[in-house]
């Protein structure tokens, strides 16, 4: 049998094993939560009967429980694989606050701390035990586990981020592929993979390497409905992210930024603006990462600048928005980098500067990368649908599902294409005007210049070339340059307009069957354009928040900073960053509802049986002293 789960309240101290078995139950009383969330419920029940499988799950989704639950209701041990170290130990902190015994082995520990966690396993008194793959894989663990004693010595094995096992993926792992032999080893306990990589192939992939051809498949959805999406035409990166930052302090988040020397800069300049802000990155030593990434983890409102080398192992719930200043490499990495933003559920922004000038450069990176012709035909296609996503007209939650194989069937009502939509315009003279200002100035200069030309602009470059001369010169003053700069990037992405190989950042003609009508008059051609730029400004910045889920009022907000602070202090003497405390969600909701008793505070989400116990009373009395 697993260890005990105390400490219990007294009115639900006499259950006994058959109703600790019942999955609700144990997710009501060890988690406080009220009710599984989406396939939950199927995959637990699976697993308690004895059936492998393979999750695959939004990042914020859910996916611990998938696992946690029936390691709680099978008896035996259960078995964690987890390639991250730090977000091991969360879980393990986690799951003590929840008097659960677990514990993790990995190459960080030190040797006393490594043995005591051996003798708990022989002693049979740990319900989980993560391990990373080389530890479960090398030396004698897996003939431990083979040699454990009783009848029923393990639970499961769970293999998280079973990406990893994929060398079509991104995080490829080798030692997991080794992960295989524990079909044969151990026929019978269930094995459950999860990921949140939705991609058909690494899909595939998993399935076979970890042989689990015989387990059953739960997709969940893909939407992050908190999720706001909220995509800006790029024009001077690091100022629009200032403004957009300026409606965020005091959050936690991510910039992420193409180069190091951008992330360097990035950072300084947030600073210089009185952010909390770190850069993250692979040029920096082994030190500074895990400074920045413990401080991230451990404070508030940290905003970490970083390249893509952050990411992974970022379990944070309450980091409130992901802002990207460079286009990600494909709707794949731009959807996982999003997905670090409101795992806790709480509206979270998901923030993106965009322009064609990034383009030329994502199809450079993958022509000089060392990959195959095969998989250089793949990039380039990935990089297309990421394009297409940014050029979108209409909602973008569609066209992001879509591409995951899934249908939502009305606009979402929380992204930029469902909140500031955009009327159709009839472009089609500006649109001649702008193709043949292209053609004038010869087929080699970017979207800036020819915009300059079509306003009448008296620019360094203008004189240079003698551009005031030409005939398209000043013809443009309707649009301003903003409208200008849309309809360059819309021709773009519909194929009138196409960058110069090799040029940077120039443009020139596209496909001639679209260009030819166009130009002849033949077709006409409608486009949202944003508002001219009067009304922009008299509009206002967008509101920043997502869906109200739990708004607190404005006397609540006193309560909830309050507990906000007891949390901090919490925290800081255990030696644990606050949301293993508690979420945010349940401060939101303790503020809101303001239980009395003890009762009334076990009704609160995310307080089980132990936190109850820990914490209750004082919960409590910041609650009486705020009424
Ligand atoms: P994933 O590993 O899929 O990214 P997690 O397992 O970390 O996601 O869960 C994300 C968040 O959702 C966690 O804070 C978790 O406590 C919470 N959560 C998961 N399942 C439920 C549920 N059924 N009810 C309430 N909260 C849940
Ligand atoms: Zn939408």
């Amino acid at each position: 049998m697993t260890a005990q789960l105390n400490p219990q309240p007294p009115e639900q101290a006499a259950t006994g094993a058959a109703v600790r078995a019942d999955p609700l139950a144990v997710l009501r009383r060890v988690w406080g939560y009220p009710a599984f969330r989406g396939p939950q419920e199927a995959i637990v029940r699976h697993v308690i009967g004895g059936g492998s499988g393979l999750v695959l799950m939004p990042t914020g989704g859910g996916k611990s429980l998938c696992y946690q639950v029936p390691a709680l209701c099978r008896s035996g041990l259960a078995v964690v694989v987890s390639p991250l170290i730090a977000l091991m130990q969360d879980q393990v902190e986690a799951l003590r606050q929840l008097g659960v015994a677990a514990a993790a082995l990995h190459s960080g520990l030190e040797r006393e701390e490594a043995s005591g966690v051996w003798r708990q396993l022989q002693a049979g008194g740990l319900d989980l035990l993560y391990v990373s793959p080389e530890r479960l894989l090398g030396g004698d663990l897996l003939e431990r586990l083979a040699a454990m004693p009783g009848p029923q010595p393990l639970a499961l094995f769970a293999i998280d981020e079973a990406h990893c096992v994929s060398q079509w993926g991104h995080d490829f792992r080798p030692e997991y592929i080794q992960l295989a032999v524990l079909a044969d080893r151990f026929p019978a306990v269930p094995r459950l993979a999860l990921t949140a990589t939705a991609d058909p192939r690494t899909r595939a992939e998993i399935i076979e390497r970890l042989r689990l051809q015989q387990g059953q498949v739960f997709l969940a959805s893909f939407d992050r409905p908190n999720i706001r999406y909220l995509l800006r035409a790029k024009e001077q990166a690091s100022r629009q992210l200032l403004a957009f930052l300026a409606d965020h302090r005091g959050e936690a988040g991510i910039v992420y930024a193409r180069s190091r020397s951008r992330v360097d800069q990035l950072s300084r300049e947030l600073q210089a603006a009185g952010f909390d802000a770190v850069a993250y990155h692979a040029g920096l030593s082994g030190e500074q990462r895990s400074a920045a990434l413990q401080r991230f983890r451990n404070e508030a409102a940290v905003v970490v600048v970083a390249t893509i080398a952050f990411g992974m192992g970022i379990d944070k719930p309450d980091v409130r928005f992901v802002a990207h200043v460079d286009l990600p490499k494909s709707l794949e990495a731009y959807y996982q980098e999003t997905g670090r933003a409101g795992r806790d559920g709480l509206p979270a922004v998901a923030w993106m500067v965009h322009g064609p000038g990034d383009v030329p450069q994502l199809r450079r990176f993958i022509d000089d990368s060392e990959a195959s012709a095969e998989q250089k035909r793949i990039e380039h296609g990935k990089l297309e649908a990421l394009i297409a996503f940014s050029e979108a007209a209409g909602c973008r939650r569609q066209v992001l599902l879509r591409h995951f194989g899934e249908v939502l069937a009305e606009p979402c009502g929380n992204c930029d294409g469902c909140l500031e939509p955009r009327l159709l315009t009839d472009v089609t003279v500006p649109a001649q005007k702008l193709l043949s200002a292209v053609v004038r100035t010869g087929q080699r200069f970017g979207a800036a210049h020819v915009v300059d030309v079509l306003l009448g602009g008296s620019t360094e470059k203008i004189r240079q070339f003698g551009h005031q001369d030409l005939s398209v010169y000043g013809i443009g003053r309707e649009l301003d340059r903003e409208q200008w700069r849309t309809l360059v990037r819309q021709l773009t992405g519909l194929g009138h307009l196409q960058p110069v190989p090799e040029g940077k950042g120039g443009l020139q003609l596209g496909r001639p069957e679209l260009v030819r009508p166009l130009l002849r008059g033949e077709t006409s051609l409608e486009l949202p354009l944003p508002p001219p730029r009067q009304e922009r400004r008299r509009r206002g910045r967008p509101a920043s928040g997502g869906p109200a889920l739990v708004e607190p009022a404005d006397g609540d907000q006193q309560l909830l900073q309050a507990l906000k602070a007891w949390r901090r202090e919490q925290a800081q003497q255990q030696g644990v960053p606050p949301y293993v405390v508690f979420h945010d969600r349940t401060l939101l909701e303790l503020a809101a509802c303001r239980p009395r008793d003890l009762e009334g505070l076990s009704q609160v989400g995310g307080i089980g049986a132990a936190k109850l116990e820990r914490y209750g009373e004082a919960v409590l009395s910041v609650l009486r002293n705020q009424a």
